[in-house]
């Protein structure tokens, strides 16, 4: 498929590189040129805005950052709605990637529908930089089943679990939320974890290697556990990424009807992520939340 592809960050790059790989025609854009050339070296053509990276295409990923990012990338002064073909079919589609906020999600399918005659696919991911190097990506899909069925080659490019989550725009983003409530009490539950063991005086190597396998097990127990003990922080997963995600979390829930719903452990692992990234650590893995207490 001729496709156009904006944002090649951690998890953005590695993403195209296997629809190059599967066989697609991809335009590439980052809002810093160079990391363009890795992309240009296995194939694709660079862009210099997100304007011309969809002229003559009807389909675009994107992968940037938070949902002013997005609404930058699409509607903002260089924009794809300033390139992408407004007419004709089949209709231009949108595919964000990103982790956003579901409301803005909605909003954003709405503006282009009605504006601009275009389909919107939210198509949040999981499984960390990794999955997006070895294309198994987790990946929870919201909006109609023309975007859906359109996008899924180039999603099979990059993911080998693929869910329509369901017809609405922002049921993936609202999927999203609910994979990192997860992600986030467990990566919390890993460190207390190990940083109580080695209070205790134990060969925390032989305990991991020991719970992994019971009832205690997990990815985050798994990957990010040893980490810790290596003291080895490397970004694959950004902690103010994860803040950017409870924030949606939290904009969900006051979104609530029931405003009486209670959510304690999700307001502690904010509270702990929020404390952490004002210290400094938000560029660090997700694991660093817990650098705070040392
Ligand atoms: P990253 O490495 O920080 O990359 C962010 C990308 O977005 C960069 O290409 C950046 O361009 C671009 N960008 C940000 N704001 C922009 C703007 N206003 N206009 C144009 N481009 C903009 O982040 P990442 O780890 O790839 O994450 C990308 C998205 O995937 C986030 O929503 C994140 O929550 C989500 N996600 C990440 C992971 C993970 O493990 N890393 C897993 C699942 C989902 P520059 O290069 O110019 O800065």
């Amino acid at each position: 498929m001729e496709i156009a592809f904006l944002g090649m960050g951690l998890m953005g790059a590695p993403m195209a590189a296997n629809c190059i790989k599967a066989g697609h025609d991809v335009v590439v854009y980052n809002r810093t040129p160079e990391k363009n050339e890795p992309l240009v070296k296995l194939g694709a053509r660079a862009a210099a805005t997100p304007a011309e990276a969809v002229r003559g295409r009807r389909m675009t990923l994107i992968c940037v950052e938070a949902s002013e990012d997005v609404e930058q990338v699409i509607f903002g002064e260089n924009g794809i709605v300033h390139g992408m073909p407004q007419s004709g079919e089949p209709p231009f589609v949108v595919v964000d990637h990103s982790t956003i906020s579901p409301i803005a999600t909605e909003e954003f399918a709405k503006r282009l529908k009605n504006d601009f005659g275009a389909l919107y696919l939210d198509a949040p991911v999981s499984g960390g930089t990794v999955g997006a190097q070895q294309g198994t990506l987790t990946v929870m899909c919201g909006g109609p089943l023309e975007a859906f069925e359109r996008a899924r080659p180039v999603l099979e490019a990059m993911a080998t679990s693929i869910t329509h989550i369901g017809t609405r725009n922002g049921d993936g983003q609202k999927a999203k939320i609910i994979n990192q409530v997860v992600v986030a009490i467990n990566c919390l539950a890993t460190d207390e974890a190990v940083r109580l063991g080695q209070a205790l005086g134990l060969d925390m190597d032989k305990v991991l290697s020991a719970i992994t396998k019971g009832a205690a097990g997990s990815w985050s127990l798994q990957n990010l556990g040893p980490r810790w003990l290596a003291g080895d922080f490397e970004p694959g997963f950004r902690l103010r990424h994860l803040l950017k995600d409870l924030g949606y979390c939290s904009e969900s829930i006051d979104h609530l009807e029931d405003k009486n719903a209670e959510y304690p452990a999700i307001w502690l692992a904010l509270g702990i992520v929020a404390r952490a990234v004002q210290a400094g650590y938000g560029d660090e893995n997700i694991h660093a939340m817990e650098k705070i207490f040392e």
